[in-house]
This record gives structure tokens, C-alpha cells and sequence, in this order.
């Protein structure tokens, strides 16, 4: 079976490569899957997509007629794929349910410490032989509240290392998982009594913006933001006003509404025209990454293998379970 994978890089090669045989030939293309881009895919039976690839009607319908049966999500998220669409098609749209959670919930504590302890800047001044500690005060993490939204496999991981810390956990969640039972409160509880809320629930129409402005005028003065999940989750407009006003004392976002344009790219050598993000990086209180929280080497390698046997199991006509109900 010919796979063309999409929005590929050195790693992502490093990882199939592994898996690739007489029976999986991939393809890379460094390029993201758009309108434009999606003819590279002709002569293949699969894609292999990624976080910021275009999988809308307009694509899939292309895809469709370049006879793509399957595409296999290499991510856990799959807010960029229209499910209806690929149904009508028929295109089976498998992804990677579950890879290492605990890389994403390391990544979110890697971001609270860092905010919290000022570890950005430390960093630059030791190296400036600046070693005066104003600037640096941070706050104890034993004791403090903080809230999680979303207590999936990725907000699970969280709560047990925040637990591990001696801070108070709140949750919120549509399904109530029962390992955090005694913990889940109301969302308007959540926001008004934590020091720090971190989002890990999917990017769906219900969840699109859930950090607005009416939900952060409930939080405490100076609350810590973390998202880790997906970029529309926050409206970056309101948060930025929150910023200004000093209601969010502390930013950290892996992730960006509009990142599909700027993450996963060298752009050191061009100007970056987006003036949200551009203005989302003048705050000292921000921190952001790019999409890397899932980065590690056992997330990458368990990403691979999954992907693999996903296309395994629909070159030999199976269904194993990573499907999408579409
Ligand atoms: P999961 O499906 O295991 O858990 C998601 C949880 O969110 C579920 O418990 C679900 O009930 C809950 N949820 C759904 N709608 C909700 C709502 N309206 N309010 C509150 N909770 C709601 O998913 P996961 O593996 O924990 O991943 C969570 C998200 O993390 C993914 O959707 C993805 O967007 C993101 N992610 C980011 C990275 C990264 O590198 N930054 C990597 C992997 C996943």
C-alpha cells in the first residue's frame, strides 16, 4: 500500500521508517495537505495526516477522486477532519487514541514550573553573569488550587502529578472519570477558586472559545492559564485583553488558534505577519510553544507503531478500534 504523508519531517521519516515494508510504502511531503497540495497524494491508496493538515469537504472530495480510501491520523485530535464528509466519500479516517498521555501532562507542569519559577529568564541572565534574583520571586505550588478542564487520558496524567505536588485539584469534565472522583466541581466553581486552570479537552463546536471573556471575568486576579489541547479553545483576543488587565497573571500556550501558518517551521528568516501572535509575545508573563508538547521519544515512537497498524489493519481489511465512528 503507497502512503503519502503529509506535513513531514525528519522525525516523522526517523519513526516510519521502522514500520515500512513490502506491504507499507510511505512517501514524505514536507508540505501541509491543502487544496493545493493534495494532487502530491495521486497514485496512493492512504494518506498520513497531521494536526494542521486541511482535511475539509474540499480536500477529501479531491481526495476522493484520486481514489484515497484511508487516512491515517499520526495525533490523538481530529477537529481538522469534516467526519461527515469523509463518511459520504466512504474514506475510513483512523488516528493514534492514545500515545503517551504523560508527554503532554510533563509538558504542562514544564510550562507551570517555568512560568511560575521564572526559569525563561534565569536562564538568559545566568548567562549574562547577571545572578540577582528580583524578578525571579515565584510561589510555592503546595497549596495551590488548580483546576483542570478535561479529564481524559491526557488531564488524568495531569491530575496525578499535580496531586504529587500537594496542590488542591478541581475538575471538570462531561464524563466523570471515577480514578478522580470526590475532585469534580462546576466550571464556574472551577474558574473562581483556581490558582491555576489547565485545558485538556477536545477542540469541539461546544468547547470552540471556551476561554472567553465572560469565563475569564469569573477567574481569579492573576490566575495561570495552560493549554496544551488546541488553539481555539481560547479566544486569543479576550485572553490578551486579560493580559492587559493584568486578570491572567500567567500565560502558557502550546498551542494557537491561528498556528497553522507559523508552528512546525523555521521562520527565523521571515516576518511573522500575524499581529495576535506577535502581540501575544511582548508580554514577559507569556510563555509559548510550538505544538511540542506531544515531542518525546516514546510519544514519537508509539505514534509510528500505531499509525502503521492502523494502515495495516485497512490494507488487510480489518478494524481495530482506532477508527473514527464516521
Ligand atoms: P481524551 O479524549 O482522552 O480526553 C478528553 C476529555 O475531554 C474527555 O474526558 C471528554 O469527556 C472531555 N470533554 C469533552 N468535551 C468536554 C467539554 N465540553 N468540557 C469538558 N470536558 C470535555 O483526550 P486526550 O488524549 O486527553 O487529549 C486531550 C486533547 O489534548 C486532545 O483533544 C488534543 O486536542 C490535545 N492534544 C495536544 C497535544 C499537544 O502536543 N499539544 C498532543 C495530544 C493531544
Amino acid at each position: 500500500m503507497k502512503i503519502a504523508v503529509f506535513s513531514a519531517k525528519k522525525y516523522d521519516q526517523d519513526g516510519f521508517s521502522q514500520w515500512a515494508d513490502a506491504s507499507l510504502k510511505f512517501t514524505y511531503f514536507d508540505s501541509r495537505l491543502s487544496q493545493e497540495s493534495v494532487k502530491l497524494a495521486q497514485g496512493c491508496h492512504a494518506i498520513c495526516a497531521f494536526v494542521n493538515d486541511d482535511l475539509s469537504a474540499p480536500v477529501l472530495k479531491q481526495l476522493s477522486v484520486m481514489g484515497i480510501e484511508m487516512i491515517a491520523l499520526r495525533c490523538a485530535g481530529f477537529n481538522n477532519v469534516d467526519l461527515d464528509t469523509a463518511k459520504e466519500l466512504g474514506i475510513r479516517v483512523a488516528r493514534v487514541p492514545a500515545y503517551s498521555p504523560e508527554a503532554v501532562a510533563e509538558h504542562t507542569l514544564a510550562m507551570m514550573l517555568t512560568l511560575n519559577r521564572k526559569l525563561h529568564k534565569a536562564f538568559n541572565r545566568v548567562r549574562d553573569d547577571n545572578f540577582a534574583l528580583d524578578g525571579l520571586l515565584g510561589f510555592n505550588m503546595h497549596g495551590k488550587t488548580v483546576g483542570l478542564i478535561g479529564t481524559g487520558r491526557i488531564g488524568l496524567a495531569t491530575a496525578r502529578i499535580i496531586k504529587g505536588f500537594g496542590c488542591k485539584l478541581l475538575c471538570y469534565d462531561v464524563q466523570e472519570n471515577a480514578e478522580l472522583a470526590g475532585h469534580y466541581t462546576s466550571l464556574a466553581q472551577l474558574y473562581q477558586q483556581s490558582d491555576i486552570i489547565s485545558l485538556h479537552c477536545p477542540l469541539t463546536p461546544d468547547t470552540q472559545h471556551l476561554i472567553n471573556q465572560d469565563s475569564l471575568a469569573q477567574m481569579k486576579d492573576g490566575v495561570m492559564l495552560i493549554n496544551t489541547s488546541r488553539g481555539a479553545l481560547i479566544d486569543t483576543k479576550a485572553v490578551i485583553n486579560s493580559l492587559k488587565s493584568r486578570k491572567i497573571g500567567y500565560l502558557g500556550l502550546d498551542v494557537y488558534e491561528q498556528e497553522a501558518d507559523i508552528f512546525f517551521e523555521d521562520l527565523s528568516e521571515q516576518m511573522i505577519d500575524d499581529e495576535v501572535f506577535k502581540r501575544l509575545l511582548t508580554f514577559p508573563n507569556v510563555l509559548i510553544t510550538g505544538h511540542q508538547a506531544f515531542f518525546t521519544k516514546e510519544a514519537l515512537q508509539q505514534i509510528s507503531q500505531i499509525t502503521s497498524e492502523n494502515l495495516l489493519a485497512f490494507a488487510s481489511g480489518l478494524r481495530n478500534g482506532n477508527e473514527l465512528a464516521n
